[in-house]
């Protein structure tokens, strides 16, 4: 076999390690912290869970921060706020990973789902417009892959039919639009700190808003419906009594995850940086690739912070399919995925939303073709250079 065979046809793989398609990066500082939360017997919610609010809230720029244990958490307990009732709708994207979905129906609302735009695979603003009825009773946009959405457009439609906006900003701490963070350009914006995330604190997320109302309902609806300050019970400022006052969920985030989030946010400027070297290294590579497409960035819109990097692959020029594409890169060491199935595909929401598949002409052709590189603060140039590599040897094999 020559040396460019394929891996599965024996020939050698680009590299010999696996190459993970995400791994998170930690340091000295969150191990330390972490065991100093062990030490000091505080181990749940408490200071250090205070203190990652106040820095979030800096960051962002909102007035306040509610640090929880998910996203999912984040976002259930924002749309919980809303108070829907049957028949209410949330119109959303199908390019979501499930949760942003199962968190609207869980709060009682109906999600309407809206096509994306070709180029940034964001919710598509002027289909938002066409979607509106006298139930819709909020838009939840999600910032694809780290590039914001078209929040101006989103804002003004939000405006003029009295709409809530819900970020799902899972992939865009750090993200900008116009020069602001997101986390203040709505009324809220939910974030993700799970493992893959752009920071982490191993499971954990947040809701950054200015919303009165929406800030009392996620403080006492985080912890059980527990009247204010309930985690304040054990210590000396506390008493023993509490009073339930809404049949709330149990979504606080620990101070363990607190401890790793202190030491994760100092360093988001940083990954954000490498994860744009990455990205520009990939562009470069990929503008020689006919058959492939780089993900956009519409640079005059904002900061994309390359969460993830979505390619498509032109399935016109090549003589194999997307999930053949995958394999040949995994038999060449490395590590894939895609964001996301459509959600109108999976089992229940086929079934319950009643979309054929045809509905959803961009999001459903973009789905055919997508597949997210491996990229990541802890990869070196040389495990970018093996991504490319892999990427051109699969082209050449299968270009028609
Ligand atoms: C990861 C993710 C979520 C869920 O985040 P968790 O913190 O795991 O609950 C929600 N929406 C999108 C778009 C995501 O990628």
């Amino acid at each position: 076999m020559s040396k460019d065979s394929l891996a599965t046809q024996g020939g050698s793989p680009v590299r010999e390690k696996f190459l993970p398609y995400a791994l998170p990066k930690t340091g000295a500082e969150e191990a330390k912290e972490m065991l100093a939360s062990l030490e000091s017997g505080w181990i749940t919610t408490g200071p250090k869970v205070k203190q990652l609010e106040t820095a979030l809230a800096e960051y962002t720029g909102a007035k306040e921060v509610i640090c929880v244990n998910s996203c999912t958490a984040a976002l259930h307990l924002c749309l919980f706020a809303l108070g829907m009732k049957p028949g209410d709708e949330v119109i959303t994207t199908p390019l979501t990973f499930c949760s942003t979905v199962n968190t609207i129906l869980q709060a009682g609302g109906t999600p309407v789902l809206v096509d994306v735009e070709e180029d940034t695979l964001n919710i598509d603003p002027v289909k938002i417009e066409a979607a509106i009825t006298s139930k819709t009773r909020a838009i939840v946009p999600v910032h694809y892959a780290g590039h914001p959405c078209d929040m101006d457009a989103i804002r003004a439609i939000a405006k003029k039919h009295n709409l809530k906006i819900i970020e799902d900003a899972a992939h865009a701490i750090g993200t900008t639009y116009k020069g602001k963070q997101v986390g203040s350009l709505s009324d809220a914006a939910c974030f993700s700190f799970y493992a893959t995330k752009n920071i982490t604190t191993a499971e954990g997320g947040a809701i950054a808003t200015d919303d009165e109302e929406l800030i009392k309902s996620a403080r006492v609806n985080s912890l059980h419906g527990m009247s204010k300050d309930a985690w304040k019970r054990y210590t000396s400022a506390g008493s023993w009594y509490y009073e339930v006052v809404s049949p709330g969920f149990k979504y606080n985030m620990t101070d363990l995850e607190a401890a790793l989030g202190l030491h994760q946010l100092p360093r988001l400027e940083d990954f954000i940086s490498r994860r744009q070297e990455l990205a520009a290294q990939f562009d470069r590579a990929l503008s020689e690739v006919d058959e492939v497409k780089a993900p956009v960035w519409r640079k005059d819109e904002g900061r994309h912070v390359y969460h993830l990097y979505p390619i498509r692959i032109d399935l016109q020029k090549l003589s194999c399919d997307r999930a053949q594409f995958i394999e040949e890169l995994k038999a060449e060491n490395i590590g894939t995925t895609v964001n996301f199935i459509p959600i109108h595909y999976h089992p229940y929401y086929r079934d319950t939303l009643g979309l054929k598949p045809g509905s959803l002409p961009v999001v459903e052709a973009a789905y055919d073709a997508l597949i997210s590189l491996p990229l990541y603060p802890k990869m070196t140039d040389a495990d970018g250079e093996d991504v490319m590599r892999a990427v051109r040897k699969v082209v050449e094999a299968y270009r028609r």
